[in-house]
């Protein structure tokens, strides 16, 4: 086990004792008679010196045959040095090796192809780990949020039987004797369940089987999803934008160091972050979204869905977050709640500096006759399941929800890769996961 992790002795009370540390070799200069290391742990970095002339023979042996990535543990008293990163450093007494390492095939000037080929050493990388700790933080902190708004966390099935919203874009695995799908949101489930719990969240993975290309779609994606009885859109909304400036904040306070290391690699600048936690949030109607676009010269219509293009010029128009509300009823899913005008009590979360959609919400059609139409309008009822040797239409148990004590209520998903990829100013969303799984690029 590891108890002391470098951060917790970089402190003054540690200053002239003896200190261990077990971590990995970052950097490593060799200088006849001197070795110096930048040993790195999860927690952070620091400078280790061996001297020839005060370590014993095999010590000196050992500290010159490692590699980078080589893992030790390093004995040794700490001293002050203004010119080691940190500001301190390790006179080293004693080296443990683990592994010496091998030369180490990522310098940290790689291409894709290279990077993907090499993605299980390559998440060592430091700017990633910090991309990662901001991750944690992220989920955490808006976690938190709701645990204190009294919200239920609860856990869906992932294995699913209908194919609910986007037939063209969903994984197919077999079942058995059957067939069943990866599960592309949580939300019908959610449904089912506020009937229990009133208020539900859940973290699940999403699944999209995307045809196009972009630098904000993954085939796998972590998905922050909430539904709520007696709530309505606007409700949502303001629920969503005082979660995501906590969950924003929170991450800003505890992550400064990782920002200010990520804010040479991606230009990220806390400021940035605190004027958007700062600031109201805009909120406006897809109608006022399609008339600013015209403005702008896109060649756009009423009842046009955006897309990455319309969604990145329109965010470049404020300097923070725009809900967009009221889609047409044609763009949007059958379970939005219509309101009259052909619009659904609907929204989508934009965020600024041309990042685009990481939210989509609504209102659900909770009274049984209009949605039972409009299964029927969309062609859904032809999708039917088994029961015993009965077959009903695939949605006859959503329909349920409406015939047994049907209640107002609305929810929405939350891309947690796609909020990452904006907080940490990444330019593509595969810099938000481990393991990012993309067409054409090898699986683990
Ligand atoms: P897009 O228009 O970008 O394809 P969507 O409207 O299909 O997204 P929703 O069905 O509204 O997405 O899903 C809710 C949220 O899940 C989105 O707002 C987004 O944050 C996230 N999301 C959707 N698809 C992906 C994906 N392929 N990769 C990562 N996140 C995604
Ligand atoms: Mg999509
Ligand atoms: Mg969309
Ligand atoms: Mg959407």
């Amino acid at each position: 086990m590891k108890t002391l992790f470098i951060k917790d002795i970089l402190k003054e009370d540690f200053l002239g004792k003896e200190v261990s540390i077990k971590g990995w070799v970052y950097r490593m200069r060799d200088m006849k008679d001197k070795v110096f290391f930048v040993i790195r742990d999860s927690s952070g970095i620091i400078q280790a010196v061996v001297k020839k002339e005060s370590v014993d023979q095999k010590t000196w042996e050992d500290a010159t045959k490692f590699q980078i990535e080589g893992s030790l543990e390093v004995k040794g008293i700490l001293r002050k040095d203004e010119r080691a990163p940190g500001g301190y450093e390790i006179e080293v007494k004693e080296i443990k090796v683990y592994d010496y390492g091998k030369p180490f095939p990522l310098k940290g000037d790689e291409d894709v192809d290279t990077i993907q080929k090499y993605r299980h050493l390559w998440i060592r990388t430091r700017w990633f780990t910090d991309v990662l700790k901001i991750k944690h933080s992220l989920i955490v902190h808006l976690r938190d949020w709701f645990i204190k708004d009294g919200w239920y966390e609860v856990t869906p099935a992932i294995l699913v039987g209908n194919a609910a919203e986007n037939t063209t874009e969903l994984f197919e695995v077999k079942y058995f004797e059957d067939k069943a799908y990866l599960s592309q949101s949580a939300q019908l489930y959610l449904e089912a369940l506020i009937f229990a719990l009133e208020k539900v969240y859940s973290l699940t993975p999403s699944f999209r089987a995307e045809l196009s290309r972009t630098k904000r779609h993954l085939h796998e994606y972590w998905h922050f999803e909430i539904e709520a009885a007696w709530y309505h859109v606007e409700d949502i909304i303001k629920v969503m934008e005082e979660s995501l400036k906590y969950s924003i904040e929170k991450t800003i306070e505890e992550r400064k160091s990782e920002f200010e290391e990520l804010k040479s690699i991606t230009g990220r600048d806390i400021s940035e972050l605190k004027q958007f936690v700062e600031k109201p949030w805009k909120v406006i109607t897809y109608k006022d979204a399609i008339k600013k676009l015209q403005d702008l010269g896109v060649n756009i219509k009423y009842g046009d869905d955006f897309g990455s293009d319309e969604e990145r010029l329109l965010t470049e128009q404020f300097d923070v977050p725009v809900f967009v509300t009221h889609y047409p009823r044609e763009v949007k899913a059958f379970y939005m709640y219509e309101v009259g005008d052909g619009t659904v009590k609907n929204f989508d979360l934009l965020a600024p500096e041309g990042y685009g959609e990481i939210i989509g919400g609504s209102e659900r059609e909770w009274r049984y006759d209009i949605l039972h139409k409009k299964i029927e309008e969309w062609g859904l009822d032809k999708f039917k399941v088994k029961v015993g040797n009965e077959e009903i239409s695939a949605y006859e148990w959503y329909e349920d929800l409406r015939r047994y004590g049907s209640v107002p209520h609305s929810g929405m998903g939350l891309g947690i890769e796609r909020f990452l990829r904006w907080i940490c100013k990444l330019d593509h969303i595969r810099d938000t996961q481990p393991f990012p799984r993309l067409r054409g690029s090898w699986l683990y």
